[in-house]
């Protein structure tokens, strides 16, 4: 299936939550939630009635898929790898997600969201234990340092970025050296340190179908 490529401010209106796909505007008075919270299209304003359990369900899969970015075969494949491990599928699914270097470089501050993530880690600005990476899908795990190389410490989005961090704050498994221009993995996410409103069990009943 291919990409959404349309306005990402819609998606949180539809989804009826903050995703925060839109760095610091996400933060700003212009941001599209905060001034419209209904649901996009012409009728959105009258929308929200009851729905199904399922939909309930897909709703939660579609919310969790669009915060990161995948596709809805990225976000299987993810599940499929969840479900293969020990311990309760739903947060392995969760650990996994936030695993991505996409995403530990933005929860690391070093972007502004996990779109431009994927962006820069594609475009290899990172070192993973002082080895390039180019693949947003990679699983960082504990023990792991990551650098922004020498090339790419003059881009504005990166120190902009990390100005704007403190707005966030880092989740306490990540630590960031910003003088250094440094992150590293403290320890593995705990199911409490994943603070977004998810219901993760409402994923694993839908695929479980
Ligand atoms: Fe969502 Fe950010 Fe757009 Fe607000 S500005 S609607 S949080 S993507």
């Amino acid at each position: 299936m291919a990409r959404y490529t349309g306005s990402v401010c819609r998606l949180c209106r539809r989804e009826n939550l903050k995703l925060f796909l839109k760095g610091d505007r996400c933060y700003s008075d212009k941001c599209a939630f905060d001034r419209r919270g209904y649901p996009p299209g012409q009728h959105g304003e009258r929308r929200r009635g009851k729905i199904s359990n399922y939909g309930v369900q897909l709703r939660e899969k579609q919310k969790v898929k669009r915060m990161y970015g995948l596709s809805e075969n990225q976000f299987r494949l993810f599940f499929q790898r969840a479900e293969r491990q020990k311990g309760i599928t739903g947060t392995n699914l969760l650990v996994l997600l936030e695993r991505r270097l996409d995403n530990a470089v933005y929860r690391l501050g070093f972007v502004n969201s996990r779109t431009q993530g994927r962006h820069f880690v594609r475009h290899s600005h990172f070192l993973v234990n002082g080895k390039k990476v180019n693949i947003p899908s990679y699983l960082i795990k504990p023990g792991d340092v990551i650098h922004i190389r020498e090339k790419s410490r003059e881009i504005k989005a990166i120190s902009d970025s990390l100005d704007a961090v403190v707005r966030r704050g880092i989740p306490p498994w990540l630590d960031l050296e910003k003088e250094n221009l440094k992150g590293s993995v403290k320890a593995l996410p705990a199911r409490e340190d994943l603070t977004m409103p998810i219901q993760e069990q409402l994923i694993v009943e839908l695929y479980s179908k």
